[in-house]
Order: structure tokens, then C-alpha cells, then sequence
């Protein structure tokens, strides 16, 4: 099935030993020059690399002074040691957080501060050569930017940011990932991650109005660009095609159709996702929300709604109004911009929608927190709402729920493996490995409770554990949509 060795899971998670560079190998294809030059980065490695990758790193610490903290604060106490689960699954010590963070840091050091230029040997400066930046390319590309080592720094350093600092400087001198480069190039061309054109979109949008038919009788209306409209779903492109995503999607529509609010997709805005974050590139991901501010306008609604996509969250959450706005032409009323999740949970709470539990009776579930919903921003009006509406939407649709051990969920989550640009199949040993403390926690509930299925509200956590879970032993389908559950357990008809 694979060729390399799949970790084995064990009943409790074991600290491995290190072994020095098992992971050196595994690197991203690079992106072509078409794909580089669409993004403005340079199409291939420039002659003068060295100068403009010291210089775009003097760039970055002085325009995020958050950066500029986390390079200089380190004190190698060591307690993030072990928090990575590309560490736990492969031994490879450079996927410990602190000697990621270095491989920057040391480079840092050498230019930008006094004992590094004058003593490099004294404080671990290193030269920026050619070996280090075939380091970066293969160990940055090894990080998802999912935050929990920062959890257990005691200065709270973000080894997401570093990474995401290190690509920028890639991108810079024309060293690009493949995977994210393209994908952000089709958002620019077609509108989403899949390149997804507006007849197919419409075609697909059709088709499940016709399934949602079948299955239940009742004409439930998946709008594309309809002006007027009160609510703007962005949502990732997975969800019109990719299972279980689609599930959700169905689930979305069902919702708004029985709550009786008006709302559309846009073939503009036809994608969630912003790869511009995992690349670090603060511009791109500038271009890609505009389409959102865009779409809105043009569509004159008066809210904004993301479906589950983890990611997209964060960057919606935390960096939207920034990036795209000021949204004030968007009704006050309502959060700017608003999660699906805090939309049905709402709708819960008021009784507004019927959800019968018993649909779900075939599944024990557990619920699977994705490391940028969990880490990086929240939801509802309460502290800690984003893990409080995801779990208390899935309890209301189903009479089984079991979560996993304490020290994997909320904000210790482990990450799927396949989070920050690596969902790609020329990293398949990197997130399979990477995914083992996920599944081992699954395995305990599995075992414990007779749990069967495990839901999730992100994207590529979705579509990461669909390739991952048989390289466990588990089945493909056991990952579900939380709108799916919606879906099968709400009751069409009932409000009017
Ligand atoms: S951000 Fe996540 S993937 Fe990156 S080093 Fe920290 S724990 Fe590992
Ligand atoms: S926990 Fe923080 S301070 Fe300690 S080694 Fe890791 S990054 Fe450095």
C-alpha cells in the first residue's frame, strides 16, 4: 500500500527516539515558472538568491514584530519538544518545533544581530548556502502551521509563523511549492481551488437540488449568484464535489431552506479556501478576500456566512476586515463575517429548526477539533465558543457522542497531518505519518466507546482523513461532515 513504513499505533503515545534526517527526502514538488510569475514571485532560483532572501527576511522582521519576538525569545527550555505530531510520527529531530524554528533562526542570528555577525560559532549562526534553503524547502514544507507547539511555549512562540515567513522568503527567490502556488493561481482564473468553472458549478448545484429531491421529496434550492439574496455562503470548493464535503453542503441548504432566509453562492467567490496564508504571502492573501468583498457587493446581500473549511476560518475571523474591508455595507445586526456553525447552532437554541436525532442512530460519534478553528479563532459570544458549537450542533443531531482523550481536543488538537499547503500526493509520507497521534486517539474511542465515525468542520481535514485512515486500519467513509449530520437528522417541512 505505501512505500515507506506506516507508524504503528500504539495503545498510549510513545515519545520516539530521534533519528537524524530520516525526513531530509520528503519535499514538495516545486511550483513552474508560470505558476511562480502569476503569483509575482520569480519563475526560478535568481542568481543573486542569497541577497534577496537576507533582505526579504530583514523585510519580514521589521513589518511583524511578532516575527522579530519569536526569533529572539527562545530560550530553549524544550517543553515544545515533543508537541509535534510530524515529530511523534517520524522521529525526525528537525521536526521538533524549536529546531524547526531554528533553521530560520540561526540564519536570522547571522545577519541581523550583533553576535551572530561578529561570533556566528558562539550563538549557532549559520551562513544562508544552499544546503540550508534545501533544508527549508524539505522541513518547512513538513510543518502545517497548526499552532499546538505554541500552546506549550511558555512564551507562546509560533513556530506557524516562523514557517509561514520561511516560504515567503522561498517564494522570493523563486523556490515555490507546486501544490499551493497552482492552486492560488486557478482562485485568480476561475474563481476556487479546483478550477471549477460557473456552468459546471451550476450543473453540480442543479444535481443535488435533484438528490436532496429524490431523497426527501422536497425542492430544496441551492442558489448560484442570485442578487438580492440575504446571506453570501463562501465555502471551499470541496463541498460541491468531494465526499463527505458535499454532504455538508447539502446540509447548509437544508438548513437555510427551513429557517426560510434567502441566501446564494457566487461563482466569483466560489471558493473559502486562501492558500495565500500558508504561503505567508500577505498579499496574496489580500487578492483572494477581495473576491469576497467583491461577490457581496455586487450580489447586494446583507451577511457573509463561511461553511467548514477550517483555514478559511481563521484568515475570515481573524485577518478579513483587514484584508477586505470595512464590511459596513453589510448588516450591523449580524457578525462580520459569520461561521454556518453559529448560524444552525442560533437556529438550535430558538427552536427554529427540527433536528430528530434518531436519523444518526447507525453512528457513534466523535469530533475531530481542526488546529485553525481551534487555535486560531473562535466563535459565538462565549469564550471557547469554537469548541462549545460544534460539539453542542452534533449532540443535537445524534445520541451518540464520545470525544477523545482531554489531550487531544480543543486547543491541544492534533493536527489531521495534511493542514498548511501539504494536502498534496507528493507529500503522502509526511501526512500519513504526521496524522498518527490523531489516530491513535480515535483508536482509544473506537475501542472504549464503540465509536464508528469521527466529523469534522474543515476541508482538508475531511479529505486528509479519507486518504489516511485506511493506512490505519480504519475505513475511509468513518470521517463525516458536521452538516451532514445536520442533513440526515433535520426534519423538512416542520416550520413554516
Ligand atoms: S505549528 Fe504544528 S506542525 Fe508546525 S512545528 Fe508547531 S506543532 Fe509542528
Ligand atoms: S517551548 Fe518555546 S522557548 Fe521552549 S524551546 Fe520551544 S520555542 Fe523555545
Amino acid at each position: 500500500m505505501a512505500d515507506f513504513d506506516i507508524p504503528e499505533l500504539k495503545e498510549y503515545p510513545v515519545i520516539p527516539t530521534i533519528h537524524e534526517g530520516v525526513m531530509a527526502h520528503s519535499k514538495p514538488f516545486v511550483a513552474k515558472d508560470e505558476f511562480q510569475k502569476q503569483l509575482g514571485f520569480p519563475g526560478e532560483l535568481i542568481d543573486n538568491w542569497q541577497q534577496v532572501a537576507i533582505d526579504k527576511m530583514g523585510e519580514l522582521t521589521g513589518k511583524y514584530r511578532s516575527l522579530a519576538v519569536f526569533l529572539d525569545a527562545c530560550v530553549k527550555c524544550g517543553a515544545c519538544t515533543d508537541k509535534c505530531h510530524y515529530y511523534l510520527g517520524t522521529s525526525d529531530p528537525k521536526n521538533m518545533p524549536v529546531a524547526r524554528q531554528d533553521l530560520y533562526r540561526k540564519v536570522y542570528r547571522r545577519y541581523y544581530t550583533f553576535a551572530g555577525k561578529y561570533f556566528p560559532k558562539l550563538v549557532g549562526a549559520t551562513d544562508l548556502t544552499k544546503e540550508v534553503l534545501d533544508d527549508w524547502y524539505s522541513y518547512f514544507h513538513q510543518c502545517s502551521q497548526c499552532r499546538r507547539c505554541s500552546v506549550f511555549c511558555p512564551y507562546g512562540i509560533d513556530t506557524a509563523e516562523i514557517s509561514m515567513a520561511a516560504r515567503e522568503v522561498m517564494d522570493c527567490v523563486g523556490v515555490g511549492q507546486k501544490y499551493c502556488n497552482e492552486i492560488i493561481g486557478k482562485v485568480y482564473k476561475i474563481g476556487n481551488n479546483l478550477g471549477l468553472p460557473e456552468a459546471a458549478l451550476a450543473d453540480t448545484l442543479e444535481g443535488l437540488e435533484e438528490d436532496i429531491e429524490d431523497d426527501t421529496g422536497v425542492k430544496v434550492r441551492l442558489p448560484l449568484d442570485e442578487k438580492g439574496a440575504e446571506v453570501l455562503v463562501v465555502t471551499p470548493s470541496a463541498d460541491f464535489f468531494a465526499e463527505p464535503h458535499v454532504d455538508g453542503l447539502m446540509g447548509y441548504a437544508k438548513v437555510f431552506h427551513e429557517a426560510g432566509i434567502s441566501w446564494t453562492l457566487s461563482s466569483y467567490a466560489s471558493e473559502a479556501a486562501n492558500f495565500g496564508m500558508f504561503i505567508g504571502s500577505y498579499e496574496n492573501m489580500r487578492k483572494v478576500s477581495l473576491r469576497i468583498r467583491e461577490a457581496a457587493l455586487d450580489l447586494g446581500v446583507k451577511r457573509i456566512i463561511f461553511g467548514e473549511c477550517g483555514h478559511a476560518w481563521r484568515v475570515a475571523y481573524s485577518f478579513l476586515n483587514t484584508l477586505a474591508g470595512p464590511f459596513d455595507f453589510l448588516d450591523p445586526k449580524y457578525p462580520v463575517p459569520q461561521h454556518i456553525m453559529e448560524f444552525t447552532y442560533d437556529l438550535i437554541q430558538r427552536k427554529a429548526i427540527t433536528l430528530d436525532k434518531s436519523a444518526n442512530d447507525d453512528m457513534v460519534l466523535t469530533y475531530h477539533d481542526s488546529c485553525n478553528v481551534a487555535r486560531a479563532s473562535r466563535m459565538g459570544p462565549m469564550p471557547g465558543g469554537q469548541f462549545i458549537l460544534p460539539r453542542e450542533v452534533i449532540k443535537a443531531s445524534c445520541n451518540h457522542f464520545y470525544d477523545m482523550p482531554q489531550d487531544t481536543i480543543h486547543d491541544a488538537t492534533y493536527c489531521c497531518g495534511g493542514g498548511g499547503g501539504l494536502l498534496t500526493d507528493d507529500l503522502m509520507e509526511i501526512r500519513v505519518k504526521g496524522a498518527l497521534p490523531r489516530m491513535e486517539a480515535l483508536k482509544y474511542v473506537v475501542e472504549t466507546y464503540g465509536v464508528t465515525h469521527m466529523a469534522a468542520i474543515c476541508a482538508i481535514c475531511k479529505s486528509q482523513f479519507t486518504k489516511v485512515l485506511p493506512y490505519y486500519g480504519f475505513k475511509m467513509d468513518s470521517i463525516v461532515s458536521v452538516h451532514q449530520l445536520v442533513s440526515n437528522a433535520i426534519v423538512l417541512g416542520k416550520k413554516q
